[in-house]
């Protein structure tokens, strides 16, 4: 009989050789998808389980050991319920086949470890959690335990028959095959995990599109991911390993790019220029790599191409340079505000045009800041109070949102015209043009304009209204007076022997005798409804709104009162001093058919009546065959 110590060892070496074999054959069948690794797990271990029961140790009589269940428990724990499953049945169809006292108490281990390794593989996977080796340890007790306790179960007898040193041994001895076997393929999963997620990494680094690479101290490729053969014009990554840079591209710094360290990272942006003559601009960021040990052993660069983000830079400094360019020779302030009222752009000449706010006038202030300061150093007059001024800038800040054209009178005299234009996304382009000499112009203009209207419509003698303004404002006058049908008067005088007058005094004298006569007119026609023109030569007519022919009456007599108050010598006149006639005729109300020829020919009609009667009197007009008004009386 063979040395129990031979099968044992060779269970032990059954044990090695089923778990080798699987750390080796795992791979090959790891293509057909994980339910056929866990199955081809499963009939490994169990076929080994099998060539363990093939030889059995028998320590005593009758008490039989073989390490079946170590493989049965490493197939359920690393392979799970279906590898559990399959080297389970494979393992307890055996034991049944080869019968005996110990096949309930076999199979029962055989159940369990199943079960208990099965269990413990579902809670790991469902919490993903990775084999450790402290697993296998508690696999191996697990096992050592079950194996135990299906001892116990063995007839009394039989049990009695063995050692407890014999069965501490065994018990150790599986507790080792199990622990063992679990540690190698913890490492053998350790190791499937690890290339795993390498491959997934470089899937992820592959699909990047920056250019990810490691390089060795010398600057030779390590690794390298296809943005960086493409970045560099060959067709595979592999190509790169081993080479340094330079041999595809010529490297340089970007000009006015300047390395900004941080931590251990440097960043800097960098030209390479391709055979071809073509140039890609990259960010790059370089951090070194140190072995396990700390020590330096190459670097990892990290490049984004912004070759494309350059192109659109330059482009952009070029046009806002001619942008600029073209601003500065404007004469007119430009500036643009960004939809919230800051200012995003202004010409010098916009600041030049505001001398008292051109600090302020500067890009990223607000409007409102911009114009309280035109108002505090009183660069505008606005409003005298608070609420005034904060509704002068609330109306300022809300024509940004719209087209507007304003006219701004600044303290220093300047006329500034101010044009709001919005664009749809909402800034505006606020253009600022000085129109002093315009402005000074327009007022010059309107200035003569009232000048000439004054003189076309004033007589520049007496200062009176001219016979010209007269005769507009009398038909405004008629027809006024129709609509109301109030009473309206004309009264013509006409200064007697005037003629004589400046034949004798001169001509100037006769200037100055119109003035008086024309004053002692205003004089006494204060009504500011009153018409009183110097209508030719030395006649003046009056018209009185409003006024019936009595009242009219009582005027001239207050005239010719007045007048004679002046007491201005007339020697040529045989009456002594200047005198008047005048001839008073009117529309009374109910009379229908007014019109102001008809008004002054029968003043005229009057005053002829008042110069053949003798002169220095009033007439009343009167028709041929008339009626004569009660209170008209001829007065010397
Ligand atoms: P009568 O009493 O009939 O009105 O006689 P008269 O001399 O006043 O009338 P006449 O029409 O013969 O003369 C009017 C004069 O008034 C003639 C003209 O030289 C004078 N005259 C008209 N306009 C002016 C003026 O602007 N300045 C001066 N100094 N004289 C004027
Ligand atoms: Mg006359
Ligand atoms: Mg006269």
């Amino acid at each position: 009989m063979l040395s129990p110590w031979y099968s044992l060892m060779t269970n032990v070496a059954v044990v090695a050789f089923f778990v080798s074999v699987w750390t080796q054959a795992r791979d090959v069948f790891e293509r057909f998808g994980p339910r056929t690794v866990q199955v081809c797990f499963g009939l490994v271990m169990g076929l080994g389980a099998i060539t363990a029961m093939l030889f059995p140790v028998e320590f005593s009589p009758g008490v039989i050991f073989d390490l079946r269940v170590a493989l049965v428990a490493l197939a359920a724990f690393f392979g799970g319920p279906l590898a559990g499953l399959v080297a389970g049945v494979l393992a307890g169809t055996y034991r049944v086949w080869i019968g005996g006292i110990g096949t309930g108490s076999g199979l029962f281990a055989i159940s369990l470890i199943v079960l208990t390794g099965a269990v413990a593989n579902v809670a790991l996977t469902r919490n993903q959690l990775p084999f450790a080796r402290w697993h296998s340890v508690a696999l191996a007790l697990a096992t050592c335990t079950i194996v135990l306790l299906a001892f116990s179960f063995l007839p009394h007898d039989v049990r009695v028959r063995e050692e407890p040193i014999v069965t501490i041994g065994r018990t150790l001895l599986l507790f080792v095959a199990v622990l063992l076997s679990g540690l190698a393929l913890t490492r053998v999963e350790e190791r499937r995990s690890t290339r795993l997620e390498n491959r997934l990494f470089r899937q992820v680094v592959d699909a990047l599109p920056d250019s990810v690479s490691v390089r060795d101290l010398d600057g030779r490729f390590v690794t390298a991911n296809s943005a960086t053969a493409r970045l560099l014009g060959v067709s595979s990554s592999d190509d790169l390993i081993g080479r340094r840079r330079d041999e595809f591209v010529t490297e340089t710094t970007a000009p006015g790019s300047h390395p900004v360290t941080k931590g251990d990272t440097v960043q800097l942006q960098q030209v390479l220029k391709h055979p071809d003559g073509t140039e890609t601009w990259l960010q790059t960021r370089v951090t070194p790599l140190n072995d396990d040990y700390g020590h330096a052993i190459g670097t990892i660069t990290h490049e984004h191409d912004i070759t494309a983000r350059r192109r659109l830079e330059t482009d952009l400094d070029e046009r806002q340079r001619v942008l600029s360019f073209a601003m500065a020779q404007m004469s007119d302030g430009v500036a643009m505000f960004d939809r919230n009222g800051r200012l995003l752009y202004c010409n010098a000449q916009y600041q030049q045009l505001f001398p008292r706010t051109s600090d302020l006038r500067i890009p990223g202030t607000h409007i409102r800041t911009i114009l309280a300061g035109a108002v505090a150093r009183r660069e505008q007059q606005v409003g005298a109070s608070a609420s005034e001024v904060a509704k002068w800038i609330d109306d300022i800040v809300a024509s940004l949102r719209r087209d507007n054209e304003e006219e701004v009178h600044l303290f220093n005299g300047t006329w500034l015209r101010v044009s709001t234009r919005p664009s749809p996304d909402g800034v505006c382009m606020v253009v600022v043009s000085d129109i002093t000499r315009l402005k000074r112009t327009e007022i010059e203009l309107l200035n003569v304009t009232e000048q000439l209207r004054q003189e076309a419509t004033t007589d520049p003698l007496t200062g009176l209204m001219n016979r010209r303004a007269l005769d507009q404002r009398l038909d405004i006058e008629i027809a006024r007076s129709l609509r109301t049908d109030a009473p309206l008067t004309a009264i013509l005088l006409d200064i007697d022997h005037f003629k004589a007058y400046n034949d004798t005094y001169g001509h100037l004298a006769g200037d100055e005798c119109l003035r008086v006569v024309s004053s002692c007119l205003i004089q006494v026609f204060q009504r500011p409804a009153d018409l009183v023109a110097r209508y030719g030569g030395e006649e003046f007519l009056t018209v009185l709104p409003d006024t019936d022919a009595d009242a009219a009456y009582q005027l001239a007599v207050e005239y010719r009162g007045t007048l004679k108050g002046m007491a201005m010598p007339h020697t040529a006149s045989p009456l002594g001093h200047v005198t008047v006639s005048v001839g008073i005729a009117g529309y009374a109300p109910g009379e229908t058919e007014r019109s102001a020829e008809e008004l002054v020919g029968r003043a005229d009609e009057a005053l002829y009546e008042a110069k053949t009667s003798g002169r220095d009197r009033v007439s009343g007009w009167r028709r041929r065959f008339p009626v004569i008004p009660r209170t008209l009386r001829i007065v010397n």
